[in-house]
């Protein structure tokens, strides 16, 4: 019989996630000899005995316990040494620097079992958890991932938790947040005024005060959310007021699949992303009829719902909760609470109650949130679940420090050919976000041994991002933003172009003053070239034009009627034309209303002009309830017009618009309006994306931007332009929105 050894070499979130214990239960299984440690690429195995055996135990590594990846093995095979035992080695001191951290993970199937085991001695117990599960990323403060280097600790394992700790067949075999009733983490329940509440059951007393309609601020895996009965609208709308919250949607969460089943329309593939070890946010379409407060999501046609992900949610629905409010514990734009103090400081006008336990959170993080399209989805969020896990791209470069942008920002760093994006920051306005985003970038230079040796930034000069990019002492360079956009898609398909990119978006800095948005764009991973774009216009007041919609309106409708007061549809009547022709005179004296080409205030002026909204309250509002109001089935669309100026290609949206004016008049449905204008506007990316394929010969097309948050414009102008024979690459990775801009600059850093 053939002996051989074999020395394996694999690579990606391998440590810290019950890997050591899975090889070393392998390696007895197929009775083989050697060792396994943890090492600075990963983990690294020697094993030996028959050949068949260690065949045997190599395919076995192909199925490792769940929130392990794997991104690379490789295998040497050697003399055997004859060893006399299988063991799990020290690691090699210092030197799992540049391991993944893994991101925070659901509770697993094992751990509920005896979550819910009268007889188990963790029954009921709110901080159980495995090498398969539990907080990860939130926790850690340094590396290596020892239990020392996180928030537990101050928590001294007890004997029983401490021998799991230590046995290799143990699934909590080195699990670092190990803990149990004698010794972890325990709950207490406080009033806003501070004063605790003596039980002996806090969820118990926290559930019974949600039934009551109280707010209870429950502290969380990545920070604080606030809860509250999700069917009650008196409650939410209370909430709503007390965070100046007008509008924007709460998420849900519900106590299983059936609940969510009697509320949203539920695919397979959402089953899947509802249930998966990240449990994110899922946008859902809505049943009619779904018994919610109407406060929850007003104006929507969706919900955003997901399932409980630590024990602490578990043991909350177990008593006959159905469904609650779990939005971030935050006041209005301000960045999630996550410390005890502070929530209680930020938190204390807004909740009755609060539900703490003193297991310190290291890094806010808030939930992830994604949209189910086609089997595939789309980011709304990436945080929890996701962050910090890398993205690989196409090669080696310099490690790079990207600043993102300052609405949904994110950070990025890379080393090597691996780029570690940042967790959801939030909008730059304010100093808590600011101060979150620095804390970040020190973290993750810490946690990744990231020496940054460029940075890359906006070329938005107030951009927050942008002025902190300027105060490093490093070598700089600026990216255009919707080049960002183009590349943070090209970083997850690791192409470097030739290709064309369509990047429909919001605003962003464009060349010489102007905003951009509406960009049809020839790219590589260097540079670009402008092939066409959305014809300029005004944008009145300059960033009030995207607070309050009904200035982009009045803007094309001055540009393509003249005299506004003679046009009778409902949106002028109901319009200052004082105060308009007020703006219009700055307008016309190029006071403060930069030239723009963005698609997103586009959707807005529609959306305005359809009468759906003047104003928001939150970015995106306006075409997001343009994008609910689609009638599908209808068919029309309106003439377009495609312009050459100079060789570049300018979309004329104004007969879209004068034909809505047009329906309007003929009192036509605003439900069939707004379908024909979506229906122009796939049009329009599918007629430019022909004249673009006709100048340059490539057919590579890549999706980009915030606009394509909008399902039902993506899931269009992918059907339309597969079936063109173009090659449709669309966001898997991170989202289409400013949330992706960091990973964009950090390839082109990587690149350089
Ligand atoms: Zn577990
Ligand atoms: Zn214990
Ligand atoms: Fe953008």
């Amino acid at each position: 019989m053939e002996e051989i050894r074999a020395c394996v070499q694999i690579e990606g979130v391998v440590q810290g996630v019950g890997f050591r214990p899975f090889v070393y239960g392998l390696a007895l299984e197929h009775d083989l000899k050697g060792w396994v440690l943890n090492d600075e690429k990963g983990v690294m195995i020697e094993i030996e005995g028959e050949k068949k055996r260690v065949d045997g135990f190599l395919s076995g590594l192909s199925f490792p316990p769940p929130i392990a990846t794997i991104e690379k093995t490789s295998i040497l095979y050697l003399p055997p040494l004859g060893y006399n035992d299988f063991e799990i080695r020290g690691s090699i001191e210092g030197e799992e620097r540049v391991a993944r951290i893994s991101p925070d993970i659901a509770t697993c199937k094992d751990c509920l079992n005896e979550l819910f085991d009268p007889h188990d001695r963790r029954f009921h117990y709110p901080f159980i958890n495995c090498t398969n599960c539990g907080p990860r990323f939130t926790i850690i403060n340094d590396i290596p991932y020892d239990r020392a280097n996180t928030t537990m600790a101050p928590f001294r394992m007890c004997p029983l938790c401490s021998s799991e700790y230590h046995d290799p067949s143990n699934r909590r075999f080195h699990a670092q947040p190990n803990a149990c009733p004698e010794c972890g983490p325990t709950l207490k329940l406080f009033t806003n005024l501070g004063k605790e509440i003596t039980t002996h059951n806090p969820i118990g007393e926290t559930i019974a005060l949600l039934k009551m309609g109280k707010i209870v601020a429950i502290k969380g895996l990545g920070g604080f959310h606030l809860a509250c009965d999700a069917t009650r609208e008196e409650v939410v709308s209370r909430l709503r007021a007390r965070k100046y919250r007008e509008d924007k949607p709460f998420a849900l969460m519900c106590r299983d699949l059936e609940v969510i089943k009697r509320l949203c329309l539920v695919y397979d593939s959402s089953r899947e992303l509802l249930t998966s070890k990240e449990r994110p946010i899922v946008i859902l379409l809505r049943k009619k009829g779904a018994k919610i407060a109407p406060s929850v999501v007003p104006f929507q046609k969706t919900l955003g719902v997901m399932l409980p992900y630590t024990p602490l949610h578990h043991l909350l629905f177990a008593e006959g909760v159905d469904t609650l409010v779990m939005t971030s514990g935050n006041v209005s734009d301000e960045p999630i609470a996550f410390e005890d103090r502070e929530a209680f400081d930020r938190l204390k006008q807004i909740a009755d109650f609060f539900l703490v336990h003193n297991r310190e959170i290291r890094t806010r993080c808030d939930d992830s949130v994604l949209k189910p399209l086609k089997g595939t989805v789309t980011f709304l969020r990436r945080a929890r679940g996701f962050a910090p896990f890398p993205i690989k791209l196409n090669r080696d470069g310099k490690s790079t420090l990207a600043c993102g942008a300052d609405l949904k920002n994110t950070f990025c760093l890379t080393k090597g050919n691996v780029a570690f994006l940042s967790q959801h920051i939030g909008d730059m306005e304010n100093f808590e976000t600011m101060s979150s985003f620095e804390e970040g970038v020190e973290l993750f230079k810490q946690l990744f041994q990231i020496e940054p040796e460029c940075v890359v930034h906006d070329l938005h000069p107030d951009y927050l991002s942008t002025r902190y990019a300027m105060d490093l002492d490093l070598p700089r360079t600026g990216v255009q933003h919707h080049f960002a956009h183009a590349l943070s898609l090209m970083a997850e398909h690791e192409s470097v172009g030739p290709a064309l990119a369509v990047v429909m978006d919001g605003t962003g800095y464009g060349e010489h003053g102007t905003i951009w948005g509406g960009e049809f764009l020839e790219v590589t991973v260097r540079g670009y070239k402008r092939l066409g774009h959305l014809r300029y216009i005004p944008m009145p007041g300059s960033n009030m034009a995207v607070k309050e919609p009904w200035r982009m309106a009045a803007a094309y409708l001055e540009r393509i009627y003249g005299d506004l007061e003679g046009l009778k549809i409902p949106f002028i009547e109901g319009l200052n034309l004082e105060r308009w022709s007020q703006i219009g005179k700055a307008v016309s004296a190029k006071i403060n209303s930069p030239l723009c080409s963005s698609m997103g205030r586009l959707f807005d002026a529609v959306s305005a002009i359809l009468g759906v909204r003047n104003t928001v309250n939150y970015e995106g509002q306006a075409a997001m309830e343009l994008e609910q109001m689609v009638e599908e089935g209808e068919m029309g669309e309106y003439p377009l017009e495609i312009l050459e100026e100079k060789a570049t290609l300018i979309v004329n949206p104004d007969p879209i618009i004068e034909n809505i004016v047009e329906d309007i008049r003929k009192a036509e449905s605003p439900f069939i309006i707004s379908a024909r204008f979506h229906n122009s506007i796939i049009r329009v990316i599918s007629r430019m994306a022909q004249r673009m394929r006709e100048e340059t010969g490539i057919s590579d097309i890549f999706l980009s931007g915030g606009v394509f948050q909008n399902h039902f414009l993506l899931g269009k102008v992918w059907d339309i332009l597969k079936e063109d024979g173009f090659k449709v690459y669309t966001h898997q990775k991170v989202p289409p929105n400013d949330g992706g801009i960091s990973l964009g600059q950090a390839y082109y850093g990587v690149n350089r």
